[in-house]
Formats: C-alpha cells, structure tokens, sequence
C-alpha cells in the first residue's frame, strides 16, 4: 500500500479526530523514523513522549517477544510474576508506593481521583487543579484539565472541581477548606507549555494538603519514568505526593499506565471500588520491567541530564539569532522554546526537513527527545530548526 492508499483507508473508516501529518510511519529505531515513502525522519518528539528511550529499543522488543511467548495476558483474578516485578521496581524508585496498573495516563489519573474521594470521604469531595494543566481526555481527567478549549461543546463538566493558576500560592490558599479530597498538578506542565512548578509553590500545597487532610496528587504521565533526568519530576523538588501517576514514557513504547499511592492510602482502594480489564498485563508489564532496566543499564537518567543541558544551550544560542524566540525553558529532556508568534508552521517546514517536533499552545515548541539521543542527533535538529526559522522571518 503506499501513502495515498493508505491516508485513503483513514479517510474513509477513521474518525478524524486528530489532526494528522501527511506520512505514513513504517518502521521507527532510536531516534528515527521512515515513512512508507523512504524518508528518514529524526524524530525529537517520540510518540507525543512515549518512545522516551527511543523507538524499538532492542531489549523492549526482546521483552515483549520473549513474554509473548509465554503468556499474553492473564486477568486479575490471577497473579503473574511480570506485574509483580514492575510494581516493586516503580515502588523502590519513587517514595515505596504501592501500584495499580491501567492502560493510559487519563486512566491512571481517574484511577487517582477515585482513590482521593474513597480515602478521605466524611465530606471532602472537592478536587483543585491548576490553569493550563493536563490531565487526559475521560470525563473526569477532561473535568481536571483547567483549560477551557478542552471543555468546548462537553458541558455540564463534573461537579467538584476548582481550578486556581499555576505557580500562585495565594490563590490555592484563598480556595482551600476541609471540603478539599485533594489537589492534583504536574510538577512541570507538558501541554499547557512546559511551565515549571516553583519548589516553593509545591511545598506550600503539600503543606496545605497536610494541615486540612488532603491529598496531594502529582500527575507525573509526561514527567514520569526519567523524561527530566529523575526518575520522577518531583524528586527535583523537596515535595513527595500522596499518589503519583504515570503512563508514557512507562512501557517503553507500550499502552501502560500506572497510579502509585502510599500504602496507607492505598489501603483505601478495596476489590470492587475500581478495576480495569487490561491493568498489568503480563505483556506490557514486561516491556515496562526491560524499560526500567535499559534506563539504569545504560545511563540514560545521566544522559537525559547533560544532553537536556546542551540542548538548551544550543537553543538559547539560537535565539540570538532569531528574534522570533523568546525564551528557552525546560528540565532534563522535557524543552520548550517560547515564540512570540505563531509555531504550527514551523513544526511542518521542520517536517519537511526531515526533523520531527511539536508545537503547543500555538507558541511553545516542544523538544522532548529520547533519553538516548546523541549530542550530533541534537545539531542536527538545532541546525534543521535554525534553516526554518531563517526561511520564516
Ligand atoms: C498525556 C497526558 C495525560 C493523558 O494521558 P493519555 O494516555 O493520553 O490518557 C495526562 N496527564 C498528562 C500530564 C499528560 O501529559
């Protein structure tokens, strides 16, 4: 089938609900992509950040073959040794949680809320959020994203919510009380445009959490699982969550997500309160155990750190070049570029060049390269971006 034939098939049996580039994608390693058309793509967004340690890593796909093998998925009314094994070593590299495993960010931040009204009940029900958040597409991760062009045409929203600005210790305080269940933010928002959280402000929300009884929820979907140089955002700051959730980057390129809570509030979440069909199935679980170990075998946390360094060097270097940058942020390899016009056209004339990023928020773009990236992939990108920005201005 070549690309027409294809795009022909989506135009016909998709639902066009996402706005897609023109390419049809047949093969992706490290941090390439080729297209059924022959192109060579590097690719400095991998999977919307789920290919965190590159597309294909070769112990994933032993992994998976191995695992398939043996056994594909085995329900919940069973126990299995892969599931096991994950919770244990996400549990020993975050604050000794226990996990529970679904199948996508949304699903491990419903799976969160949930958890947050069943262990606080006796009248707290109120959740807090934070402007420009993210949180998934399900009604009530819908409901918590603080962005009101996500909320569009989808009224009434779920009841509960509240919603204060990022980053504004003020605020949170003028609407916290006893009704609080609990308060859920990114330590670094991704979508809403690579916003990092002040340590203070969540320092302050742990403490407002603590003194009322609530929770306090990190959703760490994008942050998670070694994007920032950590294994999670938070241990960047001085601030450990009640519950954290996770989901890209987690299964190696697999549809994994998880919610981790402290054994004390995870005690609340009882058989029957909730459950989900695919959770912790023994394939994906053991495609995220081989992601864990390849991110330690080979370094990858280290060499998130100094590659997001030079990579904001490099595009800070850009930026005395091209007034059409603003400013250059980010944490590990989690970068946003801040224009001061528009970026949709500059994410398809990078495309056409052959280098893959993204543009959110209409103004930042978004570098979010796989953790095993080289410092000669980013020159490349760098230099490809600086080609387009000339030809635009
Ligand atoms: C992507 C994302 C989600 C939603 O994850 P899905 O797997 O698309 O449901 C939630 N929170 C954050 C911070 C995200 O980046």
């Amino acid at each position: 089938m070549n690309t027409q034939e294809t795009i022909g098939l989506f135009d016909k049996y998709v639902i066009a609900n996402y706005g897609r580039l023109a390419r049809v994608i047949v093969r992706g390693e490290g941090c390439y992509l080729y297209d059924a058309d022959g192109n060579k793509i590097l690719d400095m967004f991998p999977g919307w950040a789920v290919s965190a340690i590159g597309h294909c890593h070769p112990k994933v796909v032993e992994a998976l073959r191995k695992q398939a093998g043996e056994l594909l998925h085995i329900d919940n009314t069973f126990y299995s040794e892969p599931q096991g094994e994950l919770a244990k070593l996400l549990s020993e590299r975050a604050f000794g949680g226990k996990c529970f495993f679904c199948n996508s960010g949304a699903e491990a931040n419903e799976a969160a809320l949930k958890l947050a009204r069943l262990h606080t009940r006796e009248g707290k029900y109120k959740f807090i959020t934070a402007e420009g958040s993210f949180h998934g597409r399900t009604f009530a991760a819908m409901t918590a994203t603080a962005q009101p062009k996500h909320h569009e045409g989808l009224l009434p929203l779920l009841p509960g919510f509240v919603y204060v600005p990022f980053n504004d210790v003020e605020a949170m305080k003028k609407v916290f009380s006893d009704e609080v269940a609990a308060v859920m933010v990114e330590p670094i928002q991704g979508e809403g445009g690579i916003n990092l959280g002040d340590a203070e402000y969540l320092r302050a929300i742990r403490r407002l959490c603590d003194e009322s009884g609530a929770l306090l929820i990190f959703d760490e979907v994008t942050t998670g699982v070694g994007r920032t140089g950590k294994w999670f955002a938070y241990q960047h700051y001085d601030v450990e969550p009640d519950i954290l959730t996770m989901a890209k980057a987690l299964g190696g390129g697999t549809a994994i997500g998880a919610m981790m809570a402290t054994e004390e509030v995870a005690a609340s979440l009882v058989p029957g309160k909730h459950a989900t069909t695919f959770g912790g199935n023994a394939l994906l679980c053991a495609a995220a155990v081989a992601t864990i170990k390849a991110i330690e075998e080979e370094g990858m946390l280290e060499n998130a750190v100094r590659l997001g360094q030079y990579t904001m060097d490099k595009l800070r270097q850009l930026k005395q070049k091209h007034s059409m940058i603003d400013s250059v942020r980010g944490v590990g390899l989690m970068i946003g570029v801040q224009l001061n016009s528009s970026g949709s056209g500059i994410v398809d004339r990078c495309l056409e060049n052959g280098l893959r990023i993204n543009c959110t928020q209409g103004t930042v773009l978004r570098f979010m390269p796989a953790m095993i990236a080289t410092e000669s992939q980013i020159d490349q990108a760098v230099e490809i971006l600086d080609s387009v920005l000339s030809e635009s201005e």
